[in-house]
């Protein structure tokens, strides 16, 4: 994949890495946009956002617990 292109996790959609919400990693804590770490794209949709939630996809690819406020705060965003 070119550098600039990233991949949605729940639809698998690619697109340009602004098109997407960022969740990074950084030291065992979970942050959105900004911090360096392994990271997580995501399609700022209501559709993606809850398949990610109901099938773990953040929880699995960023290998850590998701609080649910992470997704509540993506949700209040809509
Ligand atoms: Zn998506």
């Amino acid at each position: 994949m070119k550098p600039n292109f990233r991949r949605c996790l729940s639809c698998q959609k690619v697109g340009l890495k602004q098109e997407f919400w960022r969740v990074v990693r950084v030291d065992g804590v979970i942050k959105l946009d900004d911090g360096m770490g392994r990271s997580a794209y995501i399609c700022p949709n209501l559709q993606c956002l809850e398949k990610a939630q109901k099938k773990n996809r953040l929880g699995r690819s960023l290998r850590i617990a998701i609080n649910p406020e992470i997704y509540e705060t993506l949700k209040s965003r809509l």
